[in-house]
């Protein structure tokens, strides 16, 4: 970002989305004050022993850290844990606070929260890190903000599965008779009682919202673009967990050819399109996605330029105000999918919205993480795998349909073909389905409510899910 551009506290661009919506959700100005606020902010600062590169001596390195709890209208709260250098508490405050708009919008019955840890992941070892969180899981189960009643993490930017196996382990052993201990996080590795498609959901779920979004006719008419995601050209920011998983599946499964890529030490352009699969083996191999062949280079200096790139579909997927004052102008995407949280400034989208960028919403669209977190959370509680029940009845059903039509019509099915047709749902099936039938309900609910206000995609986002949330309070009434 350009040093004369001062970026607005991600947490103000939050509160000035609020403020834009409210006034479409008809609540009265104290219920709003309550749904706006942040219930419970835990900040932390915990000592933990790391060896010194330099000395080789061991040394005591004190921690920042913090969970915020933004709405507990619903039980348990949920939300990711970052691991980054620059977290403080309003980004936490922020991302707590999407969190409970993003569960409200994809009907997952969860309250909002967000943890943070202040550092950067690749200055530690992998033992320091296992170090690191597991007194910052210590430092929650003291003060009874995880478990699978109160407060859910997950991963997010600088996380992952390793992470979560280390927190569930932390949680179990200091609450050994808890039997449903394994939900008290999400995104924990399967083989560790998390759930086929954890790890793929938030870019899978991008997929499917951008597939509805580009479904739109009436969309696609006013931005010059043909119906469908089919052959459309995409740039990505950051090729983590969401921004890969976004690029290969809307590469493989939706026909998007991808033309640009930026990560932290640089970014790649190439019109006639890159393989999102080989760039990725390209990163691992050789540290960088600046090796990809036959690709423009853009130096690490520069790499933010690739935001600035002319395509059909931009996904920043890394961090927060990546898209303010100072570039919105030079943007030249049709449609802005925001994977990551908050890329955009609440001052940068009114410059978008004046450019006539579709810019679908945060709040909805990287919400299939939560949507399969919470299919996570089921199987937890229920202590079995989806589809273990029902698959063999299933298919036998199935079969034996298959075999009636046979006798009537005496002709034999092809044993290849009916082995196809006469399949039981595994568990990866039945968590696809369910994100499927998920993002794509949730966008024709945020898509009404859009056309009915005759507003833009966010402000109707942020409306519709404040509007469930006073219901729920309305119903709940206020204690005492
Ligand atoms: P990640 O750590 O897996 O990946 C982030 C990537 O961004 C990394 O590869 C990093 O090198 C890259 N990056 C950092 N700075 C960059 C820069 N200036 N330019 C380009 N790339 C840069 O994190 P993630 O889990 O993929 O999260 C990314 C975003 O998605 C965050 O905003 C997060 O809050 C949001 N999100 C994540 C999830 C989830 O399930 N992980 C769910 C919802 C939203």
């Amino acid at each position: 970002m350009s040093k004369q551009v001062q970026a607005p506290n991600f947490y103000n661009t939050v509160e000035n989305f609020f403020a834009k919506a409210a006034p479409y959700t008809g609540l009265d100005a104290g219920l709003l004050h309550q749904i706006k606020v942040c219930n419970s902010i835990y900040a932390i600062q915990f000592p933990v022993e790391i060896t010194n590169k330099q000395t080789g001596k061991q040394e005591v390195k004190v921690i920042e850290a913090y969970r915020v709890q933004h709405s507990h209208h619903r039980l348990p709260t949920k939300g990711g844990i970052r691991y980054a250098p620059d977290v403080d508490q309003h980004e936490v405050m922020a991302l707590a606070t999407l969190m409970s708009y993003k569960c409200a919008i994809v009907h997952v019955p969860f309250g909002g929260a967000k943890g943070g840890v202040k550092i950067n992941p690749k200055d530690f070892t992998e033992e320091e890190l296992e170090r690191i969180t597991r007194r910052y899981t210590y430092e929650l189960v003291r003060r009874n903000f995880i478990g699978p009643s109160i407060d859910v993490p997950a991963p997010d930017y600088g996380t992952g599965g390793r992470e979560m196996a280390w927190i569930y382990d932390t949680y179990r052993t200091l609450r050994e008779n808890e039997i449903d201990a394994a939900g008290c996080v999400t995104g924990k590795p399967v083989a560790l009682y998390g759930i086929q498609g954890r790890t793929e959901a938030t870019g899978r779920g991008v997929f499917y919202g951008l597939r509805e979004a580009c479904d739109n006719a009436e969309d696609m008419k006013r931005l010059k673009l043909k119906p469908g995601l089919g052959g459309k050209t995409m740039i990505i920011q950051g090729m983590g967990n969401v921004g890969s998983y976004s690029g290969t599946i809307c590469q493989d499964e939706g026909g998007v050819k991808v033309i640009g890529v930026g990560e932290w030490d640089g970014a790649i352009y190439l019109e006639s399109g890159i393989d999102v699969n080989k760039l990725l083996k390209v990163k691992q191999e050789t540290g960088s996605i600046t090796n990809y062949p036959g690709a423009k280079v853009f130096p690490k200096e520069d790499t933010n330029k690739i935001l600035e790139m002319p395509c059909d579909i931009l996904v920043p997927a890394a961090l927060e105000n990546q898209i303010h004052e100072g570039n919105a102008k030079n943007i030249k995407a049709k449609i802005i999918a925001e994977a990551a949280n908050g890329p955009i400034t609440s001052e940068a989208e009114e410059v978008l919205l004046k450019k006539g960028i579709l810019i679908i919403p945060d709040v909805y669209l990287n919400a299939g993480g939560v949507t399969v977190s919470y299919f996570e959370w089921l199987k937890n509680l229920s202590h079995m795998r989806f589809g273990r029940m029902e698959k063999r009845f299933n298919q036998t059903s199935q079969e034996r349909m298959l075999h009636v039509i046979e006798e009537l019509t005496g002709r034999k099915i092809d044993p290849d073909l009916l082995r196809k047709v006469a399949r039981g749902a595994d568990e990866v099936d039945l968590v696809r389905s369910g994100l499927e039938e998920t993002m794509a309900r949730s966008y024709n609910f945020v898509n009404d409510f859009r056309q009915r206000h005759g507003i833009d995609m966010r402000t109707a986002a942020f409306a519709y899910a404040i509007k469930l949330i006073g219901d729920d309070y309305t119903s709940l009434g206020i204690f005492p």
